[in-house]
């Protein structure tokens, strides 16, 4: 048919080609798709335009990939990732400036960690180069998408996995590494509001040894259990203290721990069981700026709890106060939110925002 139609208007494939493809979102296009409900918007899925795969062998690399439509991918049942894990994500966002810039938030630090874990997971690593710039991509190809300063963001999401079919538990040949990108909206609407936290009795995140300094995608299912009791019963999350001496704090839910006290930051150190968030490596940075002195060692459970304030960190709420904590017999209550967490949380947020300076050059324009 398509022959057919060739034979009768003279037009080249490539001409055919851009008439039957969806060209990339323009400005007059954009204008007459309907608009978003930004203040709809929380933290959950909604399908974008545009996404991102590229394909990787041991042999050959990473090919070059492509920008396509938003749609879903084809994988074999024996799928290395489906039945045995193999597969890391990441999570970043790209925000809206007061004056209209889209700016990402150290993305060469997401590069990184996802290369460690590709090490780690015997994947191969997407180089720093390619990773950045296919999520600069994925942002302007979804920058309708980005809500307007102070009401949201673009969350991307990058996923490594090996995709292609092995029997026995080996690493695949085959590997995706695939971006797509989801609007969300402010993680607080009007105002922070403290969190209640109970600590785990009865299960461990990771252990030493074993893949808990990574975002395997293994280590987020076992959580899910523990973490929907603690919130059918009115918890916000539930708190993970280590392994070994189930003493020391290691990490709330899927973000890190910190905890003030005689205005000392203590957070705990990172020692392969916990995540090594960049929203915890830049709160300890903009500290010591500060001139706060910050503490990287084990936190134990019983010092967070004589606290003057305590928080939690990552990049879905940048800083989330905590407002008590459940352990065993012992509540405690911290109070109103703490002025430490406060002046973080205002000066992170403006320098991620751009509505203050980045004396860090942190942000990266798209
Ligand atoms: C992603 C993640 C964090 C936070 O990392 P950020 O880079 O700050 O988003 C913390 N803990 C766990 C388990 C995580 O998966």
């Amino acid at each position: 048919m398509l022959a057919a139609l060739l034979a009768q208007t003279r037009l080249s494939p490539e001409a055919l080609n851009a008439f039957f493809v969806r060209p990339p979102l323009m400005a007059s296009a954009e204008s007459s798709l309907p608009p978003i409900d930004w203040d709809a918007l929380t933290f959950s899925f909604t399908e974008t335009d545009r996404m991102f795969v590229a394909h990787g062998t041991w042999e050959d690399g990473w090919s070059e990939g492509e920008m396509m439509d938003f749609q879903p991918l084809t994988l074999t049942p024996a799928a290395c990732v489906l039945n045995y894990g193999q597969g890391l994500f990441e999570g970043m966002k790209a925000r809206m400036t007061p004056d209209g810039r889209i700016t990402l938030f150290r993305p060469e630090m997401n590069a990184r960690r996802a290369a460690d874990g590709s090490a780690r997971l015997v994947m191969p690593e997407v180089p720093e180069e390619m990773f950045v710039d296919v999520v600069r991509r994925v942002a302007t190809e979804n920058r309708r998408w980005v809500p307007p300063n102070g009401r949201g963001e673009l969350y991307i999401r990058p996923i490594i996995f090996g995709s292609s079919a092995r029997l026995g538990v080996a690493p695949a040949d085959e590997y995706m590494f695939v971006v797509f990108a989801v609007p969300v909206g402010p993680y607080f609407k009007g105002g922070m509001t403290p969190i209640s936290l109970r600590v785990s009795q009865e299960h461990h995140r990771a252990a030493p040894g074993g893949s808990g300094g990574v975002k395997a995608i293994g280590n987020y299912a076992p959580g899910m259990m523990p973490s929907k009791k603690a919130k059918s019963e009115g918890y916000s999350e539930i708190i993970y203290l280590d392994a070994v001496d189930h003493q020391y704090v290691e990490e709330v839910g899927a973000a890190n721990f910190f905890c003030v006290r005689d205005n000392v930051l203590y957070t705990p150190e990172l020692t392969g069981t916990i995540l090594p968030g960049i929203t915890r490596l830049s709160i300890i940075e903009l500290a010591r700026s500060m001139g706060l002195e910050v503490m990287e060692e084990r936190v134990d459970i019983d010092f967070a709890l004589e606290c003057d304030e305590a928080f939690c960190a990552g990049t879905a709420a940048v800083i989330s106060p905590i407002g008590s904590i459940e352990h065993g017999e012992k509540v405690v209550n911290y109070g109103d939110v703490g002025k430490i967490t406060l002046d973080l949380y205002s000066r992170l947020t403006g320098i991620m925002d751009g509505s203050s300076e980045d004396p860090f050059g942190w942000t990266l324009e798209i």
